[in-house]
């Protein structure tokens, strides 16, 4: 018999003394340390616990708290056997059956669950390949070190590697990966105690640094970080040269991680639009900020209007048939000075101005066209996955406008998804769950995106029309060379099933991630492997050739 590694702190609300001394006694056979802590009501008991980490609450049906305000897990304390599974609560016991292994079930249970979670905010914050912080662990870490900084001690850069992209294109993705491994290495040698470093996307990395004892270090150490990773690096025996553009932003007192950032991100475009500049400090005084951001967003406007945006279609096969059954839309602009922009710089900006609100309508708007001339060219019928915004949501012509515009175009609307990530359905469930609902019932499916990487509750998922869930390229990425990453993504395919989900592994990139998912169940599977997002045409060939030859079947 093993015993619980940490005791849960678990808080009793019945409304009778009985409930109390009996979980007391069964407590003690199971000689488990944690004492139950007896509370009136969930207000009372709800200052003892500031994280949902390690706390339970055993709670019968008239005294339980409403879910929403409670963050722990709940179990509920029944009389009798309930007709079916109360819903919203984590798990439940019967008076009259409960007994020491049904309550040391229970609370392994709910132990595992919790480590699950812990887990998973923990991998969320980092980036597989690197192990630094990922853009949300910078976050976090960025606020804490702004919340006590002082004036001019501490300086921020935003990092941009130029050309990765044709490193990738033309050495493979594994290569890719080996460079960004190496530039990590060079940074590190040049930060000091007190600096910190992150990994914002693919070829973006932020970096923390601590002036407050020489006000001259930032721009020393701009100089040389530059120049070291201006040195040529050795690839799969090649030499290869980068280029790189940093942006530096001074901290001040009492600001939030948001202005920073933008600051350090205008100012390394300043960096990559000057010639041969690779570092600029960002200037207030020009407030170039301002400026910038809404130049930006007028391009953006225009672009709108000028159908500078276009879609790329992913693929996602699945595993059991080895056909394509559905495709990822995903957004680009064919901005026409600097290229073909990733949705990672513009989609963040469009969210915040509210222009995604019109963006997204053209991204449905075109993906419905597109669905129609995949059919019309005699192509089977695809699930066709579109990314939503939370801020979609919020419009209140969400519901009309869609429906209208499936009319409009005749598709059927069975074969129309859309992908939402946890944070925006968790955010306003209430909302978010009566537009759900309602563009379910036009035969709309959901699914779940990036899923492990804004860890929320399993209670809500229950309650929402999901009918797959995404696990984040992060998890699959780090699975070759991480048990933790190979437990998690079997522990999320067990949890989708088990949800009555399917489960979609994003991000797949090599055979051997391909046939450890199909080993733990997996059903669908998206990801370079298979191919990368391609414009209309492409995909056509693709799929022409992809169905009479059914791509990688288990067989
Ligand atoms: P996402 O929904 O997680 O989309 C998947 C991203 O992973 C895509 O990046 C895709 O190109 C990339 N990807 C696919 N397979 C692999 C792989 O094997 N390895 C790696 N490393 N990456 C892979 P992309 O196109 O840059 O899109 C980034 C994000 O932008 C999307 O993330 C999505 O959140 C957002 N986005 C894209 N299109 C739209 C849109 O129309 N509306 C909204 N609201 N957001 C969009
Ligand atoms: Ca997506
Ligand atoms: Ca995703």
């Amino acid at each position: 018999m093993s015993t619980l590694v940490e005791p849960l702190r678990m808080v009793l609300l019945a409304d009778s003394s009985e409930w109390a001394e009996l979980l007391g006694q069964l407590l003690n056979t199971i000689d488990n340390p944690s004492p139950l802590i007896t509370a009136p009501n969930w207000e009372a008991a709800s200052s003892l616990f500031d994280s949902p980490d390690n706390g339970l609450l055993l709670a019968t049906p008239d005294r339980l708290p409403s879910l929403d305000q409670c963050p722990l897990p709940v179990v509920l304390l029944l009389e009798q056997e309930p007709d079916q599974p109360p819903a919203g609560v984590s798990d439940w016991l019967v008076r009259s059956s409960l007994n020491a292994d049904v309550l040391r079930r229970c609370l392994r249970y709910l132990h595992e669950q919790n480590r699950f979670r812990y887990s998973l905010q923990r991998l969320a914050e980092q980036d597989p390949l690197t192990r630094i912080a990922n853009r949300q662990g910078f976050q976090a870490l960025l606020n804490a070190r702004l919340s006590e900084c002082r004036e001019g001690g501490l300086v921020l850069g935003h990092l941009d590697l130029d050309n990765f992209r044709h490193v990738n294109d033309a050495l493979g993705y594994q290569s890719g990966d080996r460079l960004i491994l190496q530039v990590v290495t060079r940074l590190s040698a040049l930060l000091q105690p007190g600096d910190q470093m992150a990994r914002l996307g693919s070829d973006e990395f932020a970096l923390l640094l601590d002036v407050g004892r020489d006000p001259q270090r930032a721009g020393h150490l701009a100089e040389r970080i530059t120049e070291a990773l201006a040195e040529p690096y050795w690839i799969d025996g090649e030499s290869l040269l980068l280029g790189c553009s940093l942006g530096l932003a001074h901290a001040h007192p009492g600001e939030t991680a948001d202005p920073l950032l933008w600051h350090a991100h205008i100012a390394m475009q300043q960096a990559k639009s000057q010639q041969g500049c690779a570092f600029h400090f960002y200037d207030e005084r020009l407030n170039r900020g301002a400026r910038s951001r809404a130049d930006l967003e007028g391009e953006l406007r225009r672009a709108l209007r000028r159908d500078e945006l276009e879609l790329q279609y992913q693929p996602r096969l699945c595993l059991k048939s080895g056909r394509i059954v559905g495709l990822e839309a995903l957004v680009r602009w064919q901005h026409p000075q600097r290229g073909l922009l990733a949705p990672g710089e513009f989609v963040p900006l469009a969210e915040e101005s509210g222009l995604i609100v019109p963006l997204g309508y053209w991204v449905i708007a075109r993906a419905l066209r597109d669905m129609q001339w995949l059919l019309g060219r005699g192509l089977p019928p695809l699930h066709m996955a579109i990314n939503l915004s939370f801020r979609q949501f919020q419009d209140s012509q969400l519901l009309t406008t869609l429906s209208r515009l499936i009319e409009e175009r005749g598709v059927d609307a069975q074969w129309l998804e859309f992908e939402l990530t946890e944070t925006a359905v968790m955010r306003r469930s209430e909302q978010v769950q009566q537009t759900m609902q309602a563009l379910a019932q036009l035969g709309v499916r959901f699914s779940l995106d990036d899923f492990g990487t804004g860890f929320s509750s399993f209670v809500h998922l229950n309650n929402l029309p999901i009918a797959l869930l995404k696990i984040d390229k992060g998890f699959v990425g780090g699975m070759s060379d991480r048990a933790e990453n190979r437990q998690l993504v079997r522990a999320m395919i067990n949890l989708a099933h088990n949800l009555n989900l399917e489960a979609v592994a994003e991000g797949v990139e090599s055979v051997e991630q391909l046939d450890m998912l199909r080993q733990f169940g997996c059903d669908q599977v998206q990801g370079y492997l298979i191919s990368k997002a391609v414009p209309l045409a492409e995909l056509a060939r693709f799929l022409v050739f992809g169905m009479h030859q059914p791509l990688l079947s288990s067989h």
